[in-house]
């Protein structure tokens, strides 16, 4: 089987979360107690290693604050698999940073840090008071030892309310140190199922800040505002691999389409050997049927359906590149 090396398998450990954004797809919360049993992450991650799957990403609600995360840390470093943990930044701790330091060598480990703002108070408006400092710390102290960091920012309507301005952002997070800068758009699930969501002139001008941009900063990925094209399947998977989310009651794979499963905790190597890209294929023929073409590239594109753009709207995006 030829398994592309970027294939990766990311795991929600918990909707635990020390913060409660409120555009939080995960719906999650200081309060919510439930986690990924420990035994089923700790086989889950075994099973990746005998499939060839690299990397192994840990999100939640925020990784750190699942109860086992050293534990997980020193196995997946022990197998000798690559690292992806997507966090708040919040609880990035001395002992953290020392664990990963001693355990886990260079290249192999990617940090990445929420920060959608290099202003505290427009970072501040969806995430909540005292979110932003404590991540600017994060980045510093990861960047000082050595540790690949990251950013995402979630692009939302209030940054044009608040002025931002992403070049200043992207400069501030270059100066900071990260070495790569994600620009996302909001998931419209959970709590975020209610919010505004950008207007096609706004996703157009993003776009096209983005393309200025990234001529001179190729750390830039912008991968939810590429163009839409008409396709038959899904190319990016062969592209750049594939992704297998997995979540206590079994697997996905898109995130945005979490209530769609395609098998339970036991068919990791039956959905991989049975052909991922058939499987995804599949998937997205189902979710996407009454839309008006028969497939559209790029998993972030995807995400126009779920933003519930409307067949005009679409088009309209489609024929504006
Ligand atoms: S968006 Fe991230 S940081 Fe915010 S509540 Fe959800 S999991 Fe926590």
């Amino acid at each position: 089987m030829n398994l592309v090396n970027n294939n990766f398998l990311a795991i929600t450990l918990t909707k635990k979360c020390n913060l409660r954004c409120n555009y939080c797809f995960e719906e999650a919360n200081p309060n919510n107690d439930g986690v990924f049993q420990i035994e089923k992450v700790m086989n889950l991650i075994r099973e990746a290693k005998s499939l060839n799957i690299r990397w192994i990403a840990l999100s939640g609600g925020e990784p750190l604050l699942y109860p086992y995360i050293y534990e997980l840390i020193n196995e997946i470093a022990g197998l000798g698999l690559s690292l992806f943990i997507e966090s708040n930044g919040i609880a990035i701790n001395e002992r953290f940073i020392r664990e990963i330091k001693s355990r886990i060598w260079q290249g192999k480990v990617q940090i990445r840090i929420s920060l959608d703002s290099n202003v505290r108070l427009n970072h501040e408006k969806d995430r909540g008071v005292n979110s932003f400092l404590p991540a600017i710390k994060s980045i510093q102290n990861l960047v000082r030892y050595g540790i690949n960091v990251s950013v995402n920012k979630v692009y939302r309507s209030n940054d044009f309310a608040y002025k931002f301005n992403l070049k200043d952002y992207v400069e501030f997070c270059l100066q900071l140190g990260v070495n790569r800068i994600e620009i996302s758009r909001i998931v419209p699930l959970g709590r975020a199922q209610e919010r505004d969501k950008l207007s096609l002139e706004q996703v157009q001008y993003v776009r096209r800040l983005l393309e200025e941009l990234k001529k001179h900063r190729k750390s830039i990925l912008s991968n939810d505002f590429y163009m839409l094209k008409y396709s038959q399947n899904c190319s990016r998977l062969q592209k750049i691999g594939w992704g297998l989310y997995a979540y206590p009651y079994g697997f996905s794979l898109c995130p945005m389409q979490p209530e769609i499963r395609i098998g339970d905790l036991s068919s990791m190597n039956k959905i991989i050997e049975g052909n991922i890209l058939n499987v995804f294929n599949e998937m997205r023929k189902a979710a996407f049927r009454n839309l008006p073409y028969k497939m559209i590239f790029g998993c972030s594109e995807c995400r126009e359906y779920f933003y519930k753009a409307n067949k005009d709207s679409i088009l309209k995006y489609c024929e504006s590149f």
